[in-house]
């Protein structure tokens, strides 16, 4: 497999269990990819981590999510697999491989009907990934590093046959392979493809792995592979300027807000964090405040993230929304409306014009808290069409002969826009098709052998 990610080591776990010869290839020294940049949350329905919390939810509710979400345009098939896979991945990688999992259980995910997220005790990616090649070590699957594959051999029936790898100091080798999986993400960190194909956040931070350079659309388009849904993506709307840090969106769902620099709201945020990248980019400076209390704080401190943006500085607490606004440089009496404003629909239960509910919200009660912010591309959800069983398809809707895409190489299930995204669809993705696509392609690899005698 290509790339050493999360869809690379759950391709590389599961096609080892079947007992054919696996290898990882990485560009880089350490993998890291996008997943070490994540919180490490893997949505599932169902799992036994819910049962214990007392959690009510099933595939059926979390398919019907998604498709919800992503406004009936992603392939359905492909959300009922990932949707019914989802328990069942989380379960294999806790019981299997001793990922210990828990349900982010005190705050709601935006488009979530049931607290679902499954995350790791540090509630971030690089415990993730570093578990995942732990894993794959102890298994002796061979990580081969500073390796970036720069070109795939396939014959005329576009089946691949090896592939040619670039080391650091530009010297080449080949490796041959019966089956290819493609785990090496999107094109977030192409700018060219970027501005062609998700034009409104060509001047946005690309705030995901630089080493996503797009190679798994642009091989397959070269050998006659569909591509799919290139305008979608997941953006963000929260992350902290100028420090680059991730700031969880609890602050928000917990009865948070944003406000621009004149202190004025521009949104309803609890539609979806992924979404509202673009809308924070569009408001004066590309700049939006983060404004919650200490409650919330206390509830995003569970985030790595959270807790290094904190010890950075970034951030801000007052006592009182006027001297809030005077730290953040805002206007006062602007800042001081927006909290009327929403205290407003929190007593009345009115939605407020913008149509956000806060019935339910605690009252925001000092200290006050805020984190300046801007939208940022985390990672594009585009991709390679594949079938149930991560085949990737050709522009007929056919398998391609032997090559699968898992994470962000593949078209995943978020549609063509930002909107579509549901909290957790790129691990989602990356897990189950990882593992559905190790499986596939290790059956493949053992009836050829089978059939060869
Ligand atoms: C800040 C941030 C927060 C996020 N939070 C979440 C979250 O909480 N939950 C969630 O579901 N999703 C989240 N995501 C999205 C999620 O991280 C990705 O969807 C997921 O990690 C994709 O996994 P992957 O294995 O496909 O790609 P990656 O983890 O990016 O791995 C791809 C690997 O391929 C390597 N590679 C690329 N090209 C080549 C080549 N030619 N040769 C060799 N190697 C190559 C790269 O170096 C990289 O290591 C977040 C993303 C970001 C940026």
């Amino acid at each position: 497999m290509i790339g050493a990610g999360a869809a690379g080591f759950c391709s590389a776990l599961a096609a080892h269990e079947l007992g054919v010869e696996v290898f990882v290839l990485e560009r880089d020294s350490i993998p890291r990819g996008s997943t070490a940049l994540s919180a490490g949350l893997i949505p599932a329905a169902g799992t036994r981590f819910q049962t214990a919390m007392g959690i009510s939810d099933n595939p059926a509710l979390f398919a019907a999510d998604l498709k919800r979400k992503a406004h009936d345009q992603a392939d359905p098939a492909l959300v009922d697999l990932v949707a019914q896979q989802a328990g069942l991945t989380v379960e294999w990688l806790a019981d299997g491989y001793g990922l210990p999992f828990s349900i982010v259980h005190d705050f709601d995910y935006p488009g979530h009907s049931a607290r679902r997220m499954h995350g790791l005790p540090s509630r971030s990616g690089v415990e993730l990934i570093d578990r995942l090649r732990q894993a794959a070590d102890q298994r002796g699957i061979p990580l081969v590093v500073n390796a970036t594959v720069s070109a795939l051999y396939a014959d005329a029936e576009h089946a691949v046959r090896g592939v040619e790898i670039t080391r650091r100091d530009g010297t080449r080798d080949s490796l041959g392979c019966d089956a290819l999986i493609l785990a090496c993400n999107g094109y977030g960190g192409a700018p060219d493809l970027v501005a062609r194909h998700i034009p409104e956040m060509r001047h946005g931070l690309y705030f995901g792995h630089p080493g996503n350079l797009g190679d798994a659309v642009l091989w397959g388009g070269e050998l006659g592979a569909k591509l799919k849904h290139l305008s979608g993506y997941q953006g963000h709307g929260s992350v902290a300027h100028p420090h680059g840090i991730l700031i969880s969106w609890a602050v928000i769902m917990e009865g948070g807000f944003q406000v621009n620099k004149n202190g004025e709201r521009f949104s309803d945020e609890t539609l979806g964090y992924s979404e509202q990248a673009a809308i924070v980019l569009a408001q004066p400076d590309g700049i939006a405040f983060d404004v919650f209390d200490e409650r919330i704080a206390a509830i995003a401190r569970q985030f790595a993230d959270f807790r290094q943006a904190e010890a950075s500085g970034a951030v801000i607490e007052a006592p009182t929304p006027a001297l809030l606004a005077a730290r953040l440089n805002v206007p006062q009496p602007e800042l001081a409306q927006s909290f009327a404003e929403i205290e407003e629909a929190r007593r009345t239960g009115a939605p407020d014009r913008f149509g956000r509910s806060f019935i339910g919200a605690a009252p925001l009660a000092p200290p006050f808290e805020a984190v300046k912010v801007t939208g940022a591309l985390f990672h594009t959800q585009g991709g390679l069409a594949v079938d149930r069983a991560a085949r990737v398809l050709d522009t007929n809707g056919k398998p391609l002969p032997n090559i699968f895409a898992a994470g962000g190489a593949a078209a995943g299930v978020s549609g063509p826009r930002a909107n579509g995204y549901l909290s957790g669809n790129g691990l989602l993705t990356a897990t189950v098709l990882g593992r559905v696509a190790g499986q596939t392609a290790a059956a493949l690899v053992k009836q050829r052998t089978l059939a060869s005698g």
